[in-house]
């Protein structure tokens, strides 16, 4: 008989997983020197026993980050990586305002380390993720987000702070969009006294926006075909800019391991993306940072059905945009019963007239169904939500009108019959 007080045991998956990731539990929500966390990512590797290993560095562009990128080529690319040219070895980097994880970069990263030699077996793709924060001593006390630069006090990370500061770039739009991910109010949370002490808003921003962007490279690798079998591990971590020489903590760590199974699922072990649930403790003089997900791994959710389930939930308020809903529920089902050879044509047909009646609910299932580039992830997220944003819906379905061409009939077909569903054909 069961004990109904014992916790429901994680799928064996995640077990092995967590057992694969166990050696890396220690760094975990807690602050090290740089070098350290490069050393013992370099031991890991190491174990693992790959033949090739590549790397993807994303920093922010802030000159502060200087050490940090330096470290990781220094502890971990300069052993692992193969030869470039000239003997040395470059992991790919990405350097922009706020760290941001650019879609399509997995895919491009493991494009270039499979033409290594070995990688035809297998490899494995580091990704790291460095956002950063100031840490500098005022009145005997920790104070994040402001520190001296030459010859005045500035912000650290300036992106993140212009952020906040509910300021206009591009790079805060897109940031604010990962930040409101899954409709939940992050940056409300951390402008709010009452959820987040801000004296420590600038840490958590920085916390939150780096396990962001590990969530963004994940459902990224989750979307992308491997050209040979990869282990992947997506590392999100804070660079602390001291005055002294700088350190980091670990947010978490991401796992997919497709060398057996190319259909293995991903692991998380880290950090919530809720900057109202974090606790910041000091062991000694270093920083650590918890909260109730810290120990326990769990699966990486599947963003793609995700965004259907709330489509679904929302479905009548969606369709409820459009007129002429009959005449497009008609449409697709003559098309669904048509031969395969008219597929492409009926698709054509069947998206012009979602495009101008009712856009939301054809954007949504062929994003939901894997159509649609995964780039799209947060604005699909808001619009199965709000169900409300003609406009980006649009955007969405006329990428998709400029594929029909190239489309096998086949899939053209499935995807009539997707849309035709979707209108409740
Ligand atoms: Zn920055």
């Amino acid at each position: 008989m069961t004990d109904p007080s014992t916790p429901s045991s994680p799928p064996p998956l995640i077990h092995q997983a967590a057992d694969v990731l166990a050696d890396l539990r220690e760094l975990l929500g807690r602050e090290w020197p740089l070098d350290e966390v490069a050393r013992r990512l370099r031991i890991w590797v190491q174990h693992q026993r790959s033949s090739v290993v590549g790397a993807l560095h994303v920093t922010c562009a802030d000159e502060a980050e200087l050490e940090c990128r330096e470290a990781f080529r220094r502890g971990f690319v300069r052993y692992l990586l193969p030869t470039f040219k000239f003997s040395t070895q470059a992991a790919m980097e990405c350097t922009n305002l706020g760290s941001r994880y650019e879609w399509g970069a997995a895919g491009l990263v493991e494009d270039h380390f499979a033409t290594a030699r070995g990688a035809e077996r297998e490899k494995i793709i580091v990704i790291k993720i460095n956002a950063h924060v100031s840490v500098d001593q005022v009145d005997g006390k920790d104070r994040y987000g402001r520190m001296q630069r030459y010859d005045a006090e500035t912000t650290y990370c300036g992106a993140l702070q212009a952020l906040l500061a509910g300021k206009d770039l591009p790079a805060t739009a897109e940031l604010a969009e990962t930040f409101a991910m899954e409709g939940k109010p992050r940056l409300e949370a951390l402008r709010d006294p009452r959820c987040v002490d801000q004296e420590l808003r600038a840490l958590y921003a920085a916390i939150t926006s780096a396990r962001l962007q590990a969530r963004r490279a994940i459902i990224d690798i989750d979307d992308h075909v491997d050209k040979t079998s990869t282990m992947w591990l997506v590392v999100p971590c804070v660079s602390l800019n001291r005055r002294a020489h700088d350190s980091e903590i670990v947010v978490g760590v991401y796992s997919c391991d497709r060398r057996q199974d190319p259909e293995a699922p991903s692991v998380w072990w880290g950090l919530h993306d809720d900057p109202g649930g974090y606790q910041l403790q000091a062991e000694g003089t270093r920083l650590a940072v918890a909260d109730s997900g810290l120990l326990r791994p769990r699966a990486a959710r599947d963003h793609r059905s995700l965004v259907l389930e709330t489509f679904h939930e929302h479905r009548q308020q969606a369709l409820a945009s459009g007129e002429r809903l009959e005449e497009l529920r008609d449409i697709a089902e003559e098309a669904t019963a048509a031969h395969p050879a008219a597929a492409r044509a009926s698709l054509a047909t069947l998206l012009a007239l979602a495009l101008e009646v009712s856009p939301i609910p054809a954007a949504l299932v062929l994003f939901g169904q894997g159509a649609l580039a995964t780039y799209h992830i947060e604005k699909a997220h808001r619009l199965a939500r709000e169900a409300g944003d003609d406009h980006v819906a649009r955007a969405m379905l006329t990428e998709m009108q400029g594929r029909i061409d190239g489309m096998d009939a086949q899939h053209a077909q499935n995807l009539v019959r997707l849309l035709g569903q979707a209108y409740g054909a």
